[in-house]
């Protein structure tokens, strides 16, 4: 009893042990592929083939129909990572395939941070339309699913890329909706960029009252872990805040900080260029043409490189406010110049859109047709595979029914063959003696030629004496084993050149081909003692019998030598009977005479 307690103890515990093993093991899957996600983030910037390897490890072994978030996710890693690898039509690949992915997921918080994946990526690829799609869809699935400060960082983004696309109300309207987003949920994590990108654009729209005091909170939010070319941002917009409000002291001070942050840029940037011309605006205004001149003619040198000319189009065309500053230089000409440029720099920016519009396009469908090509020509494949597995199995089945009619036909030719045999071998014997039959000595004589002198061709008519009164004595099954036992005798003289058959009743017959008439009483005596000493017991009672024998030659091939040699034979057995029985008589008178004892 004991021992049954202890081993149910037993097997529960490995039960446990096993479940536990089991949960730890998903656990423990489910912790390792956060972790590689979260791995494959951290590189994606600054070790983008690293990430694209974790990633596609990652994609290898998940199942994007039950793992399907994961998967977008790591998706979503790699396409980024492929973009900062400038694998671009890879990452374009990847990032529609995340777009479809995301198609099929319910709405959900996972969602929307893929659809900002996706946007991002897009973003990245300067692929602004695509981006700003995938914004939008994030922010109506925020709506809808009413998770507010998830919209937050969606506004950001979008708002971004308005300004990038000269949507600059919308972009202000977004970073308001953001602050106030913030202000209502307490989430300030992304307060500083927001007001910072407001106040830039406020600034952009000449919105300086606005502006100022969003800068002058941001500028006291400044750490030293802000990057330069943020806080030269901030000054020289609360430098041209502050000129254009009329606090033009200050104004020489926010852009005397602005420069001098930049001082220990090796080149000259686009933020320098464009604190140059703020510059020149506020030494305008206080009234040093001269200087001002200098630094305006040192922002036309930087924006009238060529190699500059990307940056341009990158920003909001900072070209109209330099055109404004010669003119208030009073210089015409370089008004002009600038205005000229300013203006080619919008078409640009316009016709860059446009191909942007087109190019993504072009991407979709051909991914789509490619995908569709690429479906069909797989399915093709597949009907042709299919279609020859089934003539190769029709094939084979064929083969295989031909090899097996084949084998049946060989089988049954092979049968009947036997079966033929066997029927003609019953048909020439004779079924109570086992010799064989009239039919059999037919066969015999008609496969066989005459033998040469001096054998000669004899026919023996064996015939027993006084067998009925055998069978009246022992009866008639008596009277076969008798006939069983002769057959018996007569076969052990037999050889290729002799046969013999059961000619019918008690009544034997022999043929030889190999006995010359020398050797025909010699033969004969052995025949009729060997006869004679067939013993047959019955019910303890032993028989005995002789035999008289008819002989005759067969002196030619065909019927009616045959029936000649049959009737002399008859009649010498007819006088052998008569001689007395037991004797031999020769049916043949020539030869009876030549035969050196004559037989009686
Ligand atoms: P003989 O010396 O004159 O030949 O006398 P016999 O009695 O042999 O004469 P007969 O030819 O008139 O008789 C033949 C007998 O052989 C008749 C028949 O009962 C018997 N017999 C014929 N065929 C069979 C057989 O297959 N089995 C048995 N047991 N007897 C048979
Ligand atoms: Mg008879
Ligand atoms: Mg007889």
């Amino acid at each position: 009893m004991t021992i049954f307690i202890k081993s149910q103890y037993y097997i529960l515990l490995a039960v446990v042990i096993a479940v536990l093993l089991l949960s730890s093991h998903r656990l423990s899957a489910a912790q390792d592929w956060s972790q590689q996600l979260s791995e494959c983030r951290s590189l994606e910037d600054d070790d983008p083939q690293q990430a694209i390897d974790l990633a596609q490890m990652a994609l290898a072994e998940l199942s994007q129909e039950n793992q399907t978030v994961l998967y977008g996710h790591f998706l979503g890693c790699a396409a980024w990572a492929y973009v900062k690898n400038n694998q671009t039509q890879t990452a374009l690949r990847t990032v529609l395939d995340l777009e479809r992915l995301i198609g099929r997921l319910a709405d959900s918080e996972e969602k929307i941070t893929l659809l900002r994946r996706a946007g991002g990526v897009f973003h990245q690829m300067g692929y602004r339309i695509a981006a700003v799609n995938n914004y939008q869809s994030a922010m109506t699935m925020a709506e809808t699913l009413n998770l507010e400060s998830a919209k937050i960082p969606i506004l950001i983004n979008l708002g971004v890329l308005n300004s990038q696309i000269r949507e600059h109300q919308q972009a202000i309207d977004n970073y308001q909706l953001a602050l106030d987003l913030m202000t209502n949920s307490g989430d300030d994590r992304y307060r500083p960029p927001v007001l910072f990108n407001l106040a830039i654009t406020l600034s952009g729209e000449g919105r300086y009252t606005e502006s100022l005091p969003l800068l002058e909170a941001v500028a006291a939010m400044i750490t030293p872990q802000w990057p330069d070319s943020r806080v030269a941002q901030i000054y020289t917009g609360l430098a041209t805040a502050h000129n254009a409000l009329g606090s033009h002291q200050q104004a020489l001070k926010d852009i005397e900080k602005t420069l001098s942050i930049l001082k220990s840029q090796a080149v000259h940037s686009i933020d320098w260029a464009v604190s140059q011309v703020v510059y020149a605006e506020i030494l305008i205004e206080l009234n040093q043409k001269q200087a001002a001149l200098q630094q305006a003619n040192a922002a036309w040198d930087f924006y009238r490189t060529p190699d500059h000319r990307e940056l341009l189009l990158s920003i909001n065309n900072p070209l109209y406010s330099l055109s404004n500053v010669y003119e208030s230089l009073n210089k015409p000409y370089q008004a002009l110049q600038v205005r000229k440029m300013a203006a080619a720099i919008d078409r640009e920016f316009q016709d860059s859109f446009n191909k942007e519009a087109m190019a993504q396009m072009q991407a979709r469908l051909s991914d789509s047709q490619q995908r569709k090509q690429l479906a069909e020509l797989k399915a093709q494949q597949a009907k042709n595979q299919i279609e020859l597995i089934a003539v190769q199995h029709n094939r084979q089945f064929i083969l295989l029914l031909v090899a097996f009619a084949s084998i049946l036909v060989v089988v049954f030719f092979y049968w009947q063959r036997l079966t033929n045999k066997r029927l003609h071998a019953i048909s020439i014997r004779d079924s109570l003696t086992q010799v064989g039959n009239r039919r059999a000595i037919n066969e015999w004589l008609s496969a066989r030629k005459l033998p040469d002198q001096p054998n000669l061709r004899l026919m023996w008519l064996i015939d027993l004496d006084l067998f009925k009164q055998v069978n009246d004595e022992y009866g008639h099954e008596a009277g076969d084993e008798v006939l069983k036992a002769l057959a018996k005798t007569l076969s052990k003289f037999i050889n290729p050149n002799r046969m013999v058959a059961r000619w019918g009743g008690e009544e034997f017959m022999m043929i030889s081909d190999d006995i010359t008439e020398s050797e025909m009483s010699g033969f004969c005596d052995g025949l009729m003692t060997a006869i004679a000493k067939t013993d047959v017991y019955h019910e303890n009672q032993h028989i005995s019998v002789t035999a008289s024998i008819g002989v005759s030659t067969i002196k030619e091939e065909g019927d009616k030598a045959w029936h000649q040699a049959l009737s002399a034979a008859d009649k010498a057995l007819y006088q052998a009977k008569d001689n007395g029985r037991n004797c031999m008589v020769c049916g043949d008178k020539k030869l009876s005479e030549k035969i050196s004892r004559p037989f009686t």
